[in-house]
């Protein structure tokens, strides 16, 4: 993946980019993908957020209590890039979700870079030794529909950032759901759309890591990763991060 952006790929775009210019998908400014000015107005999260509920607040004290009889399971570890109350940012997901993606790309890199450089906290990783990355995949219909899945696409690009020595795993599958996530306001019905979502490969125990990252693209209501991080610690993982490229409602 890396080579093909980099290489060919990104050749290819490039004499595409000179032949047909593109506009700015925020701004409509031309030459660009996504300009400069455009990135610049994404503003970088400067904490990390509950790992329980996703609060970005300062004093926070959670009241999501974790129970071991509960059928919620937290996440050992949060982190989020940007918000996606950002309205250059939403369009910049949708943009990467439904039409550009591969053209995008260079611009969710620089975020991600700028995140890495502006990050002073440790990583709540921070002293693993060894780390899983999995993606948490779309809906298969979803996929089929758009032709790839920007969970993984998100998963390579933080592998590459952030995590060179992370190993890429595709542990879950994902049945098809009832709704649309993003249709639905965050609250029980959106929580009992996913729940049961994610269920684990057939991986043999040894072949099972035992800390992994979950990617996705945004971190609401929490429920459809908090359903794959049950998926994996029901299995046998035993924590379970997650990372993100933006929070929020
Ligand atoms: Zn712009
Ligand atoms: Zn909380």
């Amino acid at each position: 993946m890396a080579e093909s952006k980099k290489g060919l790929g990104g050749i290819t775009n490039r004499v595409l980019d000179i032949l047909f210019p593109p506009n700015c998908i925020v701004c409509g400014k031309e030459r660009f993908w996504c300009c400069q000015n455009c990135l610049d107005a994404i503003e970088c999260v400067n904490r990390d957020p509950c790992a329980r509920c996703g609060s970005l607040k300062f004093d926070h004290e959670c009241k999501e209590i974790y129970s071991p009889l509960s059928t919620t399971y937290y996440l050992d570890g949060l982190v989020a890039m940007t918000f996606y109350h950002n309205p250059q940012f939403r369009r910049l997901l949708h943009g990467l979700k439904y039409k550009y993606a591969t053209c995008l790309i260079p611009s969710v890199s620089q975020i991600m870079n700028r995140y890495k450089n502006q990050r002073l906290d440790p990583w709540p990783w921070a002293g693993e030794s060894r780390l899983a990355l999995q993606a948490v995949i779309g809906s298969p219909k979803r996929i089929r529909s758009r032709g790839f899945d920007q969970a993984e696409l998100l998963r390579d690009l933080v592998k590459e950032e952030f995590l060179p020595w992370a190993e890429t795993v595709s542990l879950l599958d994902r049945r098809p759901s009832i709704q649309a996530q993003a249709d639905l306001k965050p609250g029980p019905l959106r929580n009992a759309n996913v729940r049961g979502a994610f269920s684990l490969k057939d991986v043999g125990a040894a072949e099972l890591p035992k800390r992994v990252v979950l990617v996705d693209d945004v971190f609401t209501s929490g429920a459809t990763m908090f359903d794959a991080a049950r998926a994996l610690r029901s299995a046998g993982v035993e924590k379970v991060y997650g990372l993100v490229l933006a929070i929020g409602a």
